[in-house]
């Protein structure tokens, strides 16, 4: 691993934090915290933390020795000095002579000592930072280290490793025990240049934030040499099929098996995060892979990522993809099984109150394929195949020198369920959609993109489907939650399927459909050529049968319900003169819809229309207003709110109906109206 201390970085972060009254030692804790936090083999997604201890001013203008801490919450790599709130040290050391300390008091002692009291919670390791003497103290969970430290023997082998350099602290639960038990190990043996923390990580300490940076890099070279120079072949290869499927033919299954039933056909869904590399084949290709993911987390955080560990399933045959989702479900099925009992055992050993987590796996590893994240939102489960892929640097490195053994699932299920993390999860309510994948078409017009936007700040993430992939790329920005945008020629069935591909391929599935995309063809019914007629069919009919089947086929897959949702328009109902090209199809998708509804509703799909009238947009364009409310001899306000409310209805409105049919759970086969009140239009 390469050193990046750089003079000239270091210098440049003082003087600009100077200007902004943030001293020399803060500047530079924010430095190299970055270093560490920026490198995936050292710490990931809030793991690790570092502090400094230096002096701070209260707003009385009283000076008090401080440490600044990492913050609850912060992202090293991206680290400022608000996210290293300073507590004050005496309270902290004088904590040292208490015999025990409640996590909650812990938390108590430490935010009550804050300088600035809307600061994050500082660490829970903070107490070890504090004991420590050094003025800057640095942690990591590097991989490397974890090589040597997941190991059976792993004190001895500390040793032989490392010499007298480092301190060797037993696994305790990060906490005040832990800092008690580190500050005595260290005290042992003040020479020493750091501690490694028996199944857990490493710290490294200095006089300045050089000293503990260098020797934080040179120790995790200390243990990669030695994994280097000692790995011993390689495991078998587990055999594989002679055609393997691809990932985004099993992606809808796994995602519907890892969604978490309710009951009654309602599900909490997950976003699936594909990844793979030549690195990450090679390594799961082995055939101790079920074993080793049944072993557990390499270090203790990761079980808030990726619970007791991650999930095998076999390589899936192309030839016999028909039997593969039964053998998915049985995997998941053992998991979760397994996982209520972890938590049963362990929930009874003693008086606590638990609520037991869902017990779905939130990693999956595919032999010859890859490994899927599975997470709430597509943020969660990008950091769930994040924290595989460090889970299997750490493990190939154990491996090669010895046999991976991490930390018990005894001694993980308190950090799991650590009373602190539970309270942050009861926290996080979710939204409306949260979990679930809505593909628009038409998905940059008026309609298309307030659907989006108000399906995103729901929870859902949307998959913006437009003839124009600059303006769908621009709809999916603007709606937010890591939306995407396609572009596709909606009555090309292989791009609509593209399309689809793409969904599947970002979120793993899609749980709705929006099929929104129309245009207008104008003319006499007796008088309009065959040729309009039929574009206006590929368009306002077959497109919107394409999009159904599509959405249909991956929802089967998934088995978690669904629902499609058709922009139908008022014409479906109530003809407007020479708009036959238009209403006819119109009027053809409505009952589609109903046939939607009718054959799949066995399966939890639902099929709902909306009738949506006089709506400014691609379709009813200002220019089309100004005329045709000048052919009418009304004013372009009076013809637009022409309805019995008097009021113009926009794309939010048909938004809101699209929201609602999606949300009504025991709504199918409906036509929700949104025009106004118009009633020649209106449905019996
Ligand atoms: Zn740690």
């Amino acid at each position: 691993m390469k050193n990046l201390w750089n003079d000239a970085d270091a210098e440049k972060m003082v003087a600009d934090y100077a200007k902004k009254g943030v001293d020399g030692d803060l500047a530079l804790r924010v430095y190299t915290t970055r270093l560490l936090g920026g490198e995936p083999r050292l710490v990931l997604h809030g793991g690790g933390n570092t502090s400094c201890k230096t002096r701070a001013t209260d707003l009385v203008g009283d000076e008090w020795d401080v440490l600044c801490v990492k913050g609850s919450g912060w992202d090293m790599a991206v680290i400022e000095p608000q996210g290293l709130p300073a507590v004050k040290m005496g309270a902290l050391l004088k904590a040292r002579a208490l015999t025990e300390l409640s996590d909650e008091d812990m938390v108590a002692l430490q935010r009550s000592n804050l300088i600035d009291p809307a600061s994050p919670n500082p660490s829970v390791e903070t107490l070890l930072h504090a004991f420590l003497p050094h003025k800057f103290v640095d942690h990591t969970h590097s991989t490397a280290i974890l090589a040597i430290v997941d190991q059976e023997d792993s004190k001895a082998l500390v040793k032989r490793v490392f010499g007298d350099r480092l301190g060797y602290v037993p696994y305790i639960k990060p906490g005040f025990d832990l800092a008690k038990v580190a500050a005595e190990v260290f005290e042992a043996d003040p020479s020493v240049e750091g501690l490694i923390l028996d199944k857990h990580g490493i710290f490294t300490f200095g006089d300045d934030a050089r000293q503990a940076y260098d020797r934080m890099i040179h120790y995790v070279n200390v243990a990669e040499e030695y994994v280097a120079k000692n790995g011993k072949p390689k495991a078998a290869k587990a055999a594989l099929p002679a055609k393997l499927a691809k990932a985004s033919d099993i992606a809808p299954m796994l995602r519907g098996a890892v969604a978490v039933a309710r009951g009654e056909g309602r599900f909490d869904r997950m976003i699936s995060d594909f990844r793979t590399s030549d690195a990450i084949i090679d390594f799961i290709n082995s055939a101790k892979i079920a074993e080793l993911a049944g072993r557990g987390v390499s270090t203790p955080d990761l079980s808030i990522r990726i619970k007791t560990g991650p999930m095998a399933i076999p390589a899936p045959d192309a030839d016999k993809l028909g039997d593969y989702k039964a053998v998915i479900r049985s995997h998941v099925e053992t998991f979760a099984k397994d996982y209520q009992a972890y938590f049963e055992t362990n929930d009874a050993l003693d008086d606590v109150k638990r609520t037991m987590l869902d017990p779905m796996p939130r990693l999956t590893l595919v032999p010859g394929l890859g490994m899927f994240g599975h997470g709430r939102t597509l943020k969660d489960a990008k950091i769930a195949s994040d924290v595989g892929e460090m889970w299997i640097e750490a493990v190939r490195g154990a491996e090669a020198i010895g046999n991976f053994q991490p930390l018990s699932k005894v001694d993980l299920f308190p950090l799991e369920y650590w009373s602190l993390e539970q309270a942050k999860l009861a926290s996080n309510k979710p939204k409306p959609l949260t979990g679930q994948v809505v593909l628009i078409t038409g998905g940059a017009g008026a309609i298309g993109a307030a659907t989006a936007k108000l399906f995103a700040a729901n929870g859902a993430h949307a998959v913006i489907v437009d003839l124009d992939p600059a303006k769908a790329a621009e709809a999916a920005k603007a709606a937010g939650n890591n939306s995407i945008g396609v572009g596709a020629d909606i009555t090309d069935p292989a791009e609509m399927r593209a399309a689809f591909d793409k969904a599947v391929a970002v979120y793993g599935g899609v749980d709705i459909l929006v099929s929104n995309a129309g245009a207008a063809w104008e003319g006499r019914i007796g008088e309009l050529d065959d040729a309009t007629l039929r574009k206006s069919f590929e368009l306002n009919f077959f497109a919107h049968q394409s999009a159904a089947q599509n959405a249909v086929r991956i929802m089967l897959e998934q088995g978690t319900g669904g629902v499609l949702l058709f922009n139908t328009s008022k014409q479906a109902v109530n003809p407007g003169p020479k708009f036959g090209a238009y209403g006819i199809p119109k009027a053809a998708t409505l009952f589609l819809s109903r046939q939607y509804a009718l054959d799949y509703g066995a399966h939890g799909i639902r099929s709902n229309a909306v009738n949506a009238d006089r709506i400014r947009s691609g379709l009813l364009t200002d220019a089309m207003i100004a005329s045709r409310s000048g052919a009418r001899g009304v004013s372009e306000k009076e013809y637009m709110s022409g309805n019995l409310l008097g009021q113009e209805v926009t794309a939010d409105d048909v938004a809101q109906a699209f929201l609602h049919q999606a949300l009504a759970e025991r709504t199918t086969a409906d036509v929700t109206t949104v025009d106004g009140g118009n009633i020649a239009a209106a449905l019996r």
